[in-house]
């Protein structure tokens, strides 16, 4: 049944009554819950809510949904491979889907992976990522100190519970768990924005941390130029040639974590194509099956493999019951491959332009501390927390739909979208933006 609910500040939405009363959203109350709006269906880069309503995506469902919805490619890639097999064990069998997926990957990652971990989303990966830093440097150091992780201020790696530990303290959403986690070293988020001229003193507070404490530390872990769910930032890309040199220059291991960077986000197939640096490891997800399924990977080193292989466990500690699994793995290599069928550095360099031309006019309105753009994610960074459920409400009535997080208000559209609908998902933003103010 779908009924119209109001809220306790007055928001007005039809909200299915068992779902308000059973199903846990995301970062929502269950007493005074935010409204959800029930889809019916998607298609192309439209979400269909079961009262008629259209709605223009501008998340495309948090990064994830490249292509647009219910693609016909990706269904025959998934339809096929139901046919054969939807899931099989990893541990000791293999299949077609997944070769074909490590290869396409290690075709695209930075020079020096070699080998591919499949695990089950984002978070996830970066506990993969986090875990073979640790074995890796305990085989290498041949002692247990050198296990902890320093990462930048206003990150965001994920929900579970060593994710949540690198994630920024305040922005990160996981103040509440206080002393639950474990204790990280912090240094402030690159000071230098993208597109500003570099300053060396930039790398200051990083380069002191380490001189201090890398002799307890395995591993640096970051975003690399795009600092998503934690701010929305975009910084300089020198900051990771730099932090390059220094994770060399006092032995430790860097992270990259591309899950939501990776896939032409920025602009680049990956974020670390800006800097022209590799990590030592490197995380993906969200793009990866294009919102099909949920599957992310993380890719290492032969270095960093073999160092695990030749410690103490003999093998990497993680195996989950879904990794690899083959329709995550089928659907993967069929958005790979319509990436790679079009020009995609012009199809993202369009996006950019469109949406730095029409999102340019809300730098001047009152409440707008800063506009700022970087291939197909556009933000509006506002003065003031935003009301969610309100600007959602609204969303709905203007027949888009985004949804801001903290003082941003941002767009990240399917690659697909045309410029028609781009413009009026932008402009529909622009005077929401307007009317919240
Ligand atoms: N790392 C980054 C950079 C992310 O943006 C996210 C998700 N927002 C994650 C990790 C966690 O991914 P997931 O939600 O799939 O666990």
């Amino acid at each position: 049944m779908v009924k119209e609910y109001l809220n306790t500040d007055g928001i007005a939405a039809l909200s299915d009554a068992w779902d308000r009363e059973h199903l846990w959203h995301p970062y929502t109350s269950t007493i005074d819950p935010l409204p959800t709006y029930k889809v019916s269906h998607a298609e192309g880069v439209r979400i269909y809510l079961t009262d008629g309503t259209e709605l223009i995506d501008g998340m495309s469902s948090w990064w994830a949904c490249i292509h647009g919805y219910n693609n016909k490619v990706l269904n025959e890639a998934v339809r096929s491979q139901l046919g054969k097999m939807s899931h099989v064990m990893f541990g000791g069998l293999t299949h077609e889907p997944a070769i074909e997926l490590g290869k396409l990957l290690l075709e695209m990652a930075p020079p020096g992976m070699n080998n591919v971990f499949y695990a089950d989303s984002g978070s996830v990966a970066v506990e993969v990522a986090m875990k073979m830093a640790v074995q890796a440097m305990i085989a290498k150091s041949g002692s247990h100190k050198k296990t902890n992780f320093v990462t930048i201020r206003r990150g965001y790696h994920g929900d579970t519970w060593n994710a949540m530990s690198v994630c920024d303290p305040v922005t990160g959403m996981h103040g509440a768990f206080g002393s639950a986690l474990p204790i990280r070293y912090f240094v402030e988020c690159p000071s230098v924005k993208y597109g500003e001229e570099w300053n060396p003193a930039a790398m200051d507070e990083l380069e002191k941390t380490l001189k201090e404490h890398s002799d307890d530390i395995a591993a640096l872990i970051l975003e690399p130029v795009v600092q998503g769910a934690g701010g929305m930032r975009f910084y300089h890309p020198q900051y990771l040639v730099e932090a390059r040199r220094l994770c060399d220059e006092y032995g430790i291991y860097l992270i990259f974590d591309e899950i939501a960077t990776g896939f032409w986000r920025t602009g680049k197939m990956f974020a670390w194509e800006h800097a022209g640096v590799a990590p030592d490891i490197m995380c993906i997800g969200k793009g990866l099956t294009a919102g099909y399924m949920t599957m992310s990977a993380v890719l290492t080193t032969k270095d960093v493999a073999d160092t695990i292989s030749r410690g103490e466990a003999g093998v990497l500690m993680h195996g989950p019951t879904f990794m690899g699994n083959p329709l995550s793995c089928a659907v993967a290599v069929a958005s790979i491959k319509l990436l790679k069928s079009q020009d995609m550095a012009a199809r993202l360099s369009h996006i950019e332009s469109v949406i730095k031309r029409y999102m340019a006019p809300a730098a001047t309105m009152p409440g707008v501390a800063e506009v700022r753009v970087l291939g197909s994610i556009g933000v509006i960074e506002m003065l003031h927390t935003v009301d969610v459920g309100k600007f959602q409400r609204i969303c709905v009535e203007n027949g888009i739909w985004v949804r801001p997080f903290g003082k941003n208000v941002y767009i990240m559209p399917p690659y697909i979208m045309s410029d028609e609908d781009l413009v009026r998902l932008i402009y529909s933003t622009l005077k929401i933006v307007r009317c919240i103010a």
